[in-house]
């Protein structure tokens, strides 16, 4: 491939174009850093759902230049974590990224990202790491130093203007976000809605584990949170979490965590006051480990109608 033909050329709009080495990449990249073109980056795990073609979709309408990076992360699975089961379909997500607007797609093998005796690990330390998912009980810390160590690789090696997260890895987006800040990564980070099946459930990719049965049970936890929500207005946020519990325990569902805390700091809030509350939920359902969450506003913070 013509790395210049890339920028001048229309989009691909059968495949986006599978690159493997971190010199490719560089290649391909080259011609747009060099014409100051904005680049966009999309990082994935694959098996593309609406969640991340949004995603591609919106940093299609950002940007000049789109890449989406696919590549199941190793060290952000713990040991008995769903590492060699995770789905995937490389061939369909090539084509969906493409459709979407994606100009590229970084897909390495896991030799090309990290050396057999990789030592350096990028760490956000505190309580955003280690609350919700970062508990150590749950996936720990070393899930979000998996995410942060290869989130700064795909930005030092694509260098791009913004770089686009989902809502539905709010957590997630939160740590990213401060990593950014503490080492003045020149990126701008968007955060999207998260896509919901039409029944409420959080599209994930996860969700292929779900037999028919437990995904309708799965449902459970988009009902939570909306009780959360709706009760956290009309009656106090203690109400809505009890709320949310009676959903998921109506559904046999008994959560990992079910916790109202800051949306920036992930300090635990008891009340709804001047700042954005995230009520955020991982369950086990049925063979798949599932997260959600709601951003609740205060009256305050809502516009008025
Ligand atoms: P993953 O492939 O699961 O690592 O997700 C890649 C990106 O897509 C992350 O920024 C996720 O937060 C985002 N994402 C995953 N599911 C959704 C969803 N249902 N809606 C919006 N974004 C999502």
């Amino acid at each position: 491939m013509n790395p210049d033909l890339l920028v001048d050329n229309p989009r691909p709009t059968v495949a986006a174009p599978a690159l493997r080495t971190k010199a490719e990449l560089r290649a391909a990249l080259e011609p747009a850093r060099r014409r100051g073109l904005a680049i966009g980056l999309v990082p994935t795990m694959g098996y593309l759902h609406e969640g991340h073609l949004s995603l591609i979709r919106a940093a299609r309408a950002g940007c000049d230049l789109v890449v989406m990076s696919l590549f199941v992360n190793p060290t952000q699975f713990g040991l008995g974590e769903d590492l060699d089961r995770y789905p995937r379909d490389e061939e369909r997500d090539l084509r969906l990224a493409a459709e979407a607007g994606a100009d590229l797609v970084f897909a390495p093998p896991v030799s090309e990202v990290y050396a057999p005796d990789a030592s350096t690990a990028v760490e956000v330390t505190g309580p955003l790491t280690s609350v919700l998912d970062g508990d150590p009980a749950r996936r720990g810390p070393e899930h979000f130093r998996g995410v942060t160590t290869v989130v700064a690789k795909l930005f030092n090696l694509v260098g791009p203007d913004v770089a686009y997260f989902g809502q539905k890895d709010a957590q997630q987006a939160v740590v990213i976000r401060r990593m950014v800040r503490d080492l003045d990564f020149p990126v701008r980070i968007e955060v999207l809605p998260t896509v919901r099946e039409d029944d409420g459930l959080a599209m994930s990719s996860r969700n292929a584990y779900l037999e028919p049965a437990d995904r309708e049970r799965a449902t459970a936890l988009s009902r939570a949170l909306a009780a959360a929500e709706r009760e956290a207005h009309n009656g106090s946020l203690a109400a809505g979490l009890d709320a949310a519990r009676r959903e998921l325990a109506a559904a046999a569902i008994e959560p990992e965590y079910l916790e109202a805390r800051d949306a920036e700091t992930l300090e635990p809030v008891a009340e709804l006051a001047d700042r954005p509350v995230l009520v955020a939920v991982a369950a086990r359902v049925g063979a798949a480990r599932l997260i959600d969450n709601v951003l609740i506003q205060s009256a305050a913070q809502r516009p008025h109608t």
